[in-house]
């Protein structure tokens, strides 16, 4: 038997499956919310739960949102002829602070894994092609992780948009192989933008 008081095990379970988290992390965790005042707690619970409540997917690029269409796709000041392609919503924030793209983007909410049973139809890959049918769009920058998986959805795509007389291009090397666009540094993944390449 624990000797962890139940509602403590709980939240340390709960923790220690978020990544990156480690069972002592998690612990540290559990405690410091038991410490904290009730508002804090509050707070925390009542982020948690507005995240899944009122979030939405925009229904133009698949990113998170909290209005569709999403405050990148209906702003003015972006480039629509360019269109960024990324795995999940989190890569998107890291893309932005290195300040070297003023394009749109479109999330794939995935790759292709055919050993995981993942394919293009899983993802928004089909949803991308009516976005490239007006014309406006000159240029879709693939910048699915530089993973096996992930090189094999950019050529996956490349093969569709090409013959719809739109540029692909990939991020340069740099960015460390099997390595994920969300933990890039900044400037790495600035100049992987920047020096982007026909592909
Ligand atoms: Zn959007």
């Amino acid at each position: 038997m624990s000797t962890t008081a139940e509602p403590i095990a709980r939240l340390i379970e709960a923790f220690s499956r978020l990544p990156g988290i480690g069972p002592k992390s998690a612990q540290r965790l559990a405690y410091y919310v038991l410490q904290s005042s009730d508002v804090e707690v509050e707070e925390l619970a009542e982020s948690l739960l507005c995240l899944k409540n009122s979030l939405v997917l925009c229904s133009r690029c698949f990113n998170v949102a909290d209005k569709d269409p999403c405050s990148i796709c209906s702003d003015p000041q972006r480039d629509k002829t360019v269109v960024c392609v990324v795995e999940k919503p989190s890569d998107i924030p890291p893309m932005e602070r290195t300040s070297q793209f003023n394009g749109l983007y479109h999330v794939l909410h995935g790759v292709v894994s055919p050993n995981k049973g993942i394919g293009p139809d899983d993802l928004k890959i089909r949803e991308l092609l009516p976005r490239l049918r007006d014309g406006e769009v000159k240029e879709v920058i693939l910048a699915t992780n530089p993973t096996v998986e992930g090189e094999a959805t950019a050529m996956y795509i490349r093969q569709l948009v090409t013959p719809m007389g739109v540029k692909a291009t990939k991020l340069a090397r740099g960015l460390p192989y099997g390595s994920d666009l969300e933990y890039a540094d900044d400037i790495t993944l600035g100049q992987a933008i920047n020096s982007r390449q026909g592909f």
